[in-house]
């Protein structure tokens, strides 16, 4: 037989799917003796079924009515009775806690004769008809779904006739009055009369309660926190006696935490209202007072209070939220759950009940989703404003910034320029605003998801950024952005916080990321835990400092072209490029080999001891030189000046007169502008010689090793060379060498070769000994086949899953996220974006038979990760699975990828990919 009903006493505390959330603590609180009233629990399965029948199934009520009975014997009132009448409330909760998106109805059991039951029995009647009129308004809005507003007027009708103001000077004539109003409101809107009969009332209740699962406020909630069916299916019902915080002065009821939420301090945290019902908090009616007053008002309760805590705490080992109410200096509990915290909450009580031996290292590492350490290293808004967002969008790259609006990237870039923090507002970001992201504090857009252009990135540059905010409307040529009626023009200054998507008029301050002392610690267990090792992706010194500093334990990849971009080497990488012979290339590489020695040797410094993965050149070199658009347009210019100067001279000439013209023409000479424009030719012809049709599937990566050795060579040199003038100068370095976009072991024989040579040229020529690690990417799908033979002749592989997933799915990235990507996500076509999040079905499978092979051909070879989802908790739970070393990501992820790595050891038993 079904069993739909389960009292406090004998409900499983840990069965959260069965008895919702509220429920099961209920029972647990009960069952380890803290003072819970009487009561029980109908489960969500109760509520499925009624869901699909539409029906109460059949059996429930009489089991309810037994349970009733129970309740009955332990308070000693009767449901129903003339006499000291048993009231109780009827409570939602589901498995997971969804706040104020489901109903809850107090004080049911109330009619006509309890009521003077109740007058009796407190002998208060103030108080019972408070109670009355409250039950009938919440009974009728949520059983009848009569509006609010029709109870509303009579109440306001009655205070204004009586000139009193605040609820609490209503006597009980009054409330008798209101009562009686609202008893013929709810005739009035149904056709019936108010029901009398209590167990109608409760089997209403139950419905209602039932049905507030499908209603439109907690279904919406679902789908915007991704809540599923085997999350939370169905609320369950409970049902609880009521006790009384309104019944005079040794009455109160209150919300509390047991720790600081805002700071994780171990301290009292909450507040309490005297002679309220626990709504009245809440809703806000009375402003109700910090705890800490308690231990004056009412000292005796106060110590019961912090004994109730303190016993929440040391059972649930979890910081709690709970409810509580004071009914004649008894004090009951009325509901507890795990508390949300931010970041810094987290981090501090973690640290804390390690310290107080209340949870272990592991509990502490387990209670924080990974995801919320990165929080920390963003700007954040201070904690004290309070001011209201005035619009919220897509919380797409983290962080807060303030700043002037823009509404296109080059006044951004002006603005920007000259020394102004700004905001660039556009309806949606394309490639050719990139400049203006950098000039940029932050993006806020008002279309697109959190994969979109402006999304991405942002988040690559680690810029705030707000996406698909809708209900601002842009007006680029008005400079105009209007959310409601608000009009907010170029130059008026915003805030954004690319955390939660919210938008604010004005400058709020913020506060700069700091790496606390708890979060060292914290971090410094995990580290111990976890067998995967985090390491960065940085191109600079300064960004392989920061990432030192947040605990990076190696550099997994540096992109030495982003070194090729700064303003004084292009010009001598376009000269390398340009060259037609051998010895002009050489000649262009030689005065580039100081530069990016110099370079190598401050990021391998940075980083002492740990090791420096460098990738030798990538890109298609077409990426160095302008397009040929802009090209053709410059010689056009060029052209046309060539005429002006030369018909400047011409006329001179025919009018006869000797004048002067002013110094910069006259320097301009007719054979410098050509001299322009044969270069800018020069650089046409290349570009169109470089023409691929598809760039990034074409002669790039260690293609162009092949083709001219003499670059590799001279990146080769500049790393040795590097490393030993550190060796020299006693600093500790390990350079590690890698080859991109291999795709046989032929093509990393080759790079070998040159890699020997030159390693023996400068330890010959500074007479010391270099040991260093050569290895190869794998981003090609051919590598991960050929993996066994790549190993023979190196020591490590690194993971470029971003090429690899595009590989492997046949998306370039750019489409996907802009085109199809989005679509296929919201249909479920696909999950997740495998750009985001490692696509452990496909490209986790390629990954797993590459460790496999390389394993097999060199156990000790060393294999880790440089692509985006190396940040990732999910892909960090994979790799660690399939053993890899190391996981590479950008700085501000690292604390998130070390808690993950902890995690992923710590969880691995209960991990089961595909
Ligand atoms: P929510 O899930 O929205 O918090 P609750 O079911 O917790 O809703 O109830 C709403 C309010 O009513 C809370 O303040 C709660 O403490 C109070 N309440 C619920 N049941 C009782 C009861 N049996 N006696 C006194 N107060 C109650
Ligand atoms: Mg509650
Ligand atoms: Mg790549």
């Amino acid at each position: 037989m079904n069993k739909y009903c389960y009292s406090f006493q004998e409900g499983n505390g840990k069965d959260k799917a069965l008895l919702g959330g509220k429920g099961a603590n209920l029972c647990e609180m009960t069952q380890i003796g803290l003072n819970v009233p009487p009561g029980f629990v109908i489960t969500t399965a109760t509520c499925r079924q009624y869901l699909e029948n539409s029906d109460l199934p059949e059996g429930l009520m009489s089991e309810v009515k037994q349970h009733i009975s129970e309740l009955e014997e332990q308070t000693g009132k009767r449901f129903g009775g003339q006499t000291d009448p048993l009231l109780v409330s009827v409570r939602s909760g589901s498995a997971i806690s969804m706040p104020g998106m489901m109903d809850t109805i107090l004080n049911l059991g109330l009619n006509k004769q309890t009521l003077q039951g109740l007058i009796e029995q407190t002998d208060d009647p103030r108080f019972a008809y408070d109670a009355y009129r409250r039950f009938i308004q919440l009974f009728g809005k949520v059983v009848l779904n009569i509006d609010d507003e029709k109870f509303d007027v009579h109440f306001e009708k009655v205070k204004r006739q009586a000139g009193i103001n605040a609820d609490i000077g209503l006597s009980a004539d009054h409330l008798q009055e209101i009562s009686e109003l609202f008893l013929q409101v709810v005739q009035d809107e149904t056709g019936h009369p108010f029901p009398e009969d209590v167990y109608e009332q409760l089997e209403l209740s139950i419905k209602a309660v039932f049905d507030s699962w499908m209603g439109k406020r907690a279904i919406d909630y679902r789908r915007e926190f991704n809540i599923t069916p085997d999350m939370a299916n169905g609320t369950a019902v409970n049902i609880v006696t009521m006790v009384f915080g309104n019944m005079g002065d040794d009455c109160a009821t209150g919300v509390g935490f047991t720790r600081n939420p805002g700071t994780g301090e171990n301290e009292m945290y909450g507040e309490y209202l005297v002679n309220a019902q626990g709504e009245d908090v809440v809703a806000g009616i009375r402003t109700p007072k910090p705890v800490q007053e308690m231990a004056h008002e009412m000292p005796k309760m106060y110590e019961q209070l912090v004994e109730l805590r303190n016993k929440l705490e040391s059972h649930y080992k979890e910081v709690q939220d709970y409810e509580y109410t004071i009914e004649r200096n008894i004090l009951y509990c009325l509901q507890t759950r795990n508390a949300k915290m931010n970041a810094t909450a987290m981090v501090k009580t973690s640290v804390d009940m390690v310290e107080e031996g209340l949870i272990t290292k592991e509990q502490a590492l387990l209670r924080i989703n990974p995801e919320l350490l990165e929080q920390l290293l963003h700007p954040q808004l201070a904690p004290d404003h309070n001011q209201p967002p005035l619009a919220t969008g897509l919380p797409a790259s983290p962080g807060a910034a303030s700043g002037k609006c823009v509404f296109d990237a080059d006044t951004a870039v002006r603005m920007g320029g000259a020394g102004e923090q700004v905001i660039l507002i556009r309806e949606e970001t394309k490639p050719e605003d990139i400049h203006g992201f950098f000039a940029a504090q932050g993006v806020l857009t008002s279309r697109g998801g959190k994969t979109s252009h402006a999304a991405v990135v942002a988040r690559g540059m680690g810029k705030p950024c707000v996406a698909g905010a809708e209900d601002i409307k842009i007006d680029v040529k008005r400079r105009l952005a209007i959310i409601g009626d608000t009009h907010i023009r170029e130059g008026d200054i915003i805030t954004i916080d690319g955390s939660n998507g919210n938008i604010y008029l004005g400058a709020i301050p913020t506060i700069e990321p700091t790496f606390s002392n708890d979060l060292n610690t914290l971090l410094g267990w995990a580290d111990e835990i976890a067998e995967i090792e985090v390491y960065a992706n940085a191109d600079t010194p300064e960004g392989a400092r920061l990432a030192a500093s947040y605990g990076a334990a190696g550099i997994g990849l540096c992109r030495t072209e982003r070194m090729f971009n700064a303003e004084d080497r292009l010009p001598l990488v376009v000269d390398m490029i340009l060259a037609n012979t051998l010895e002009a290339r050489e000649s262009a590489l030689a005065k580039l080999f100081p530069i990016q020695r110099d370079d190598f040797k401050q990021l391998f410094v940075a980083m002492s001891p740990n090791p420096v993965t460098v990738r030798l050149l990538d890109p298609p070199m077409h990426e160095f030189l302008p397009s040929e658009h802009q090209l053709l347009e410059e010689i056009d210019a060029l052209k046309q000046y060539a005429l002006i100067i030369k018909g400047q001279k011409v006329s001179l000439e025919m009018l006869g007169q000797h004048i002067e013209l002013p110094t910069p023409f006259n320097e301009l000479t007719e054979e410098l502008v050509n001299e322009a424009i044969s270069k800018k030719e020069l650089m046409l012809q290349k570009v169109r010689d470089l023409y691929e049709v598809n760039p990034m599937l074409g002669h790039r990566g260690v293609r162009l090793g092949m083709s001219y050795p003499e670059i590799y060579r001279m990146q080769i040199r500049s790393i040795l060379d590097a490393m030993a003038q550190c060796y020299k100068e006693r600093i500790p370095v390990q350079p590690q060498i890698m080859v991109p976009q291999i795709i046989t072991s032929q093509e990393l024989k080759k790079v070998k070769e040159i890699v020997d040579q030159v390693k023996q040229e400068i330890e010959q020529h500074y007479r010391i000994e270099l040991d260093f690690k050569f290895g190869t990417m794998i981003e090609t799908v051919r590598a991960c086949t050929r993996a066994g033979d790549l190993a023979q002749y190196c020591e490590f592989f690194s993971f470029g899953t971003n090429d690899l997933t595009q590989a492997t799915f046949s998306f370039s990235r750019e489409d996907a996220e802009n085109k199809f990507l989005p679509l296929y996500n919201e249909s479920g076509i696909l999950q997740d974006n495998p750009f985001e999040i490692l696509d452990v079905k496909g490209v986790g499978q390629l990954m797993k038979m590459a460790v496999e092979a390389g394993h097999q051909t060199q156990p000790n070879i060393h294999i880790g990760i440089c692509g985006e989802q190396g940040g990732h908790p999910e892909s960090i739970r994979f790799c660690h699975h399939i053993k890899l070393d190391y996981v590479s990501c950008s700085a501000p992820r690292i604390p998130v990828a070390r808690l993950a790595a902890a995690h992923a050891k710590l969880l691995e038993d209960e991990y089961h990919p595909v």
